[in-house]
């Protein structure tokens, strides 16, 4: 059901964010449709290929949300991001279960919004895509998701298989401040219960064995940034 050149479906009854997201994306050059009920977003859905679903937890109607991300997943493999209420562990945590992407929480800038809708497709469009480019480089640092491989200028550098992921996972967030707990979702998963500070020992990892090569900045009271 997902096609790369297709528009981006933002499903959210509240007109005022509705518009601003759309907006917003139009700026970036996404085309986008959008739809304020579960119902109507299905048949958008269908007749339309989006590229990529933006699903707002909240809806009216019989069925919200969650319920729309689980009809979408029965559909196709269409990349869906949740918008979800700030720190509702509960929301995100069943929002990635039922098969969700990604999630971003409201309030949400319109900038963040759209850095992470271009790094779902990203990750959505080059895995799917057999000739997309061999491997993301950040300064002297390569990421080659296809071989599972890190290199410093050229040069393979051996990673446990966690350091790699996260790693890849920073790799295709580039530019984005992300959080400890969205770190441990992306990575570990979202049944993952343990501490944040697996994240910041496996950081310490990456540090030790990349040097200078990994441009990983700490985001003070949030958590990591790649580049
Ligand atoms: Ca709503």
């Amino acid at each position: 059901m997902s096609s790369a050149g297709g528009p981006i479906l933002v499903v959210e009854d509240d007109p005022s964010i509705s518009e601003l997201v759309a907006l917003y994306l139009k700026r970036e050059g996404f085309s986008v449709l959008r739809a304020s009920d579960a119902a109507s977003a299905l048949d958008l859905a269908r007749q339309e290929s989006p590229r990529l679903v933006l699903v707002d937890i909240g809806l009216p109607g019989r069925e919200d949300g969650f319920d729309l991300c689980r009809r979408l997943r029965a559909q196709g493999d269409v990349p869906v991001v949740m918008l979800t209420a700030r720190d509702d562990e509960t929301d995100r945590v069943l929002g990635l279960e039922l098969g969700a992407d990604d999630y971003v929480t409201k309030p949400f800038s319109p900038r963040e919004l759209v850095a992470r809708v271009r790094a779902i497709l990203r990750r959505a469009e080059g895995s799917s895509s057999r000739e997309r480019a061999a491997a993301l480089r950040i300064g002297d640092l390569e990421v080659d998701l296809d071989r599972r491989e890190a290199r410093v200028a050229g040069s393979p550098v051996a990673l446990a298989t966690r350091e790699f992921d996260l790693l890849a996972y920073f790799a295709t967030n580039e530019g984005l401040a992300l959080s400890r707990r969205q770190l441990l979702d992306g990575v570990w998963g979202p049944g993952w219960y343990g501490d944040e500070r697996t994240v910041d020992v496996h950081v310490r990892q990456l540090r030790k064995k990349l040097g200078k090569a990994l441009c990983l900045s700490t985001v003070w009271g949030i958590g990591y940034r790649l580049g």
